[in-house]
């Protein structure tokens, strides 16, 4: 294909009629986008020629990495055959049926939550819309409409719909809507290294931040209570690895009062931390699981929501019809991409390679960042990593939020041809899970370039 494009064009015609996501569209206009023109493996080209790895999978998606003729092919057969019908009116398709089983099938037994039952939708935040809808009417019909709050953390990222951006913890997003919409509600995220007290380990810090839950839990009413939501690390918040008692706690203060529990598991299923799907990893039960993102790698558009048989069963055997859906929930040639990139992932076995011998040696190499003198902690899990750049390493000493160093580091990266995500003072990775050991050395090598030209800059500007 003709990759050649009129850079300036391009960028202007974008300056003139596209307004990205979550970009301040006059400071964008002023410098121009960069224009991606295709990608293979794990790299992207921009239309200047610039071969960038792509350490951020797209959007934490891509994870088959670019260029699958087997996606394209089964998108191609699927239009050809039927490239649309909805699923309103009795009707149902083949790939959404077939998808559906075979989540039910990669989805692991846990007990009364086991995952028979998938509620399509387009994306994470339509997903999130939907669990909120499910949840409240999972409680209707059990007799206790009372139940209405849902717990999330500060600083997680469940959508930018009104629902999603609401159950996220996004200071700034809730801003700019007078979010949250009533009946959400946030406890602090589990994040030891700012929130860690001095002397406590990670494990006691794990317990103490479950515990905000149960505060929370007590302070809005127990029987008024609906669900908890949370990710199992958080992703866009900057890869927040939560201590391993963490979980655990979480799993029994959920069971105590009887809330359901709702894993938003967009980022961290599909291989990402090294299993089908998040819950695994840390051994948890939720009653619902979000997901999209790298169900398809990213080649289209689709998300859902996993039910667990507790709340199927209710809405199966008590409900009468549920009132909500979206046009494309079971999009057929989304799914039947989907069902092909699951039948990659088993075959290339990717999410056990991300448990074994390359995601160990993915974690080796990015532990050694932490003798990088800019940074205050690094640290992975599966194919997911983010490392706190700060000003005196002993002292664990935070630059301040207007020093942008998260941004100076990015555009470094970037300049040598490595995408890697800065949040806050927090730089992130989610490598494609295809990455080779040679992928992972050159990824450290530009890390390392990237971090020492930061660390000169930072220096010349006065900020070290
Ligand atoms: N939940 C999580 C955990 C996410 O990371 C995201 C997207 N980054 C979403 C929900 C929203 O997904 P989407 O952008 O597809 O609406």
């Amino acid at each position: 294909m003709n990759t050649v494009v009129d850079t300036a064009l391009i960028q202007s015609l974008d300056s003139a009629h596209f307004l990205h996501p979550f970009t301040d569209f006059k400071d964008l206009n002023g410098r121009g986008a960069r224009v991606i023109t295709r990608a293979e493996g794990v790299y992207v080209w921009d239309s200047e020629g610039h071969r960038i790895l792509d350490c951020m999978s797209g959007l934490w998606c891509v994870n088959a990495g670019y260029g699958r003729k087997e996606l394209a092919d089964a998108a191609h057969q699927q239009m050809m055959t039927l490239p649309y019908y909805n699923s309103f009116f009795q009707t149902t398709n083949v790939p959404a049926v077939q998808l559906a089983a075979k989540l039910a099938s990669l989805a692991p037994d846990v007990g009364d939550r086991s995952f028979q039952h998938v509620f399509y939708s387009s994306s994470g935040s339509e997903s999130n819309d939907s669990n909120v809808r499910m949840v409240r009417r999972y409680w209707d019909l059990l007799g206790q409409p009372q139940r209405k709050v849902i717990i999330s953390r500060n600083n997680a990222y469940h959508g930018s719909t009104m629902a999603g951006a609401s159950l996220g913890g996004m200071s700034g997003m809730h801003a700019q809507g007078d979010l949250p919409i009533p009946n959400i509600t946030h406890i602090e995220q589990p994040y030891y290294f700012e929130n860690g007290l001095p002397g406590e380990t990670a494990e006691e810090f794990g317990v103490r931040a479950a515990g905000w839950l149960e505060e929370k839990i007590l302070a809005v009413g127990p029987d008024k209570v609906a669900a908890f939501i949370a990710e199992p690390v958080q992703g866009a918040g900057g890869v927040i690895i939560p201590p391993s008692t963490y979980w655990p706690e979480i799993q029994r203060i959920v069971d105590k009062y009887g809330i359901l529990l709702i894993s938003d598991e967009v980022i961290c299923a599909f291989g990402r931390l090294g299993h089908w799907f998040g819950y695994e990893k840390f051994g948890y039960k939720p009653d619902l699981v979000t997901f999209a993102k790298a169900i398809t790698s990213g080649y289209m558009p689709l998300g859902g929501v996993m039910v667990g048989n507790r709340v199927a069963k209710v809405l199966i055997e008590q409900g009468g019809e549920f009132n909500h859906g979206y046009t494309y929930s079971g999009h057929p040639v989304a799914c039947a991409v989907g069902l092909a990139n699951l039948e990659i992932m088993e075959r290339e076995q990717l999410p056990q390679k991300v448990h074994g011998e390359i995601g160990a040696y993915f974690a080796q190499r990015y532990a050694e960042l932490n003798d990088h003198p800019l940074v205050g902690v690094a640290e992975t899990c599966g194919f997911v990593g983010g490392l706190v750049l700060v000003k005196d390493k002993a002292r664990k000493t935070r630059f301040h939020g207007d020093d942008g160093v998260g941004m100076i580091c990015r555009g470094h990266c970037f300049q040598n041809g490595l995408i890697m995500r800065a949040v806050g003072d927090r730089m992130i990775i989610a490598p494609p899970l295809i990455m080779t050991r040679a992928d992972i050395d050159e990824m450290m090598r530009l890390i390392y370039l990237a971090l020492d030209l930061t660390q000169t800059e930072l220096k010349a500007r006065g900020l070290l």
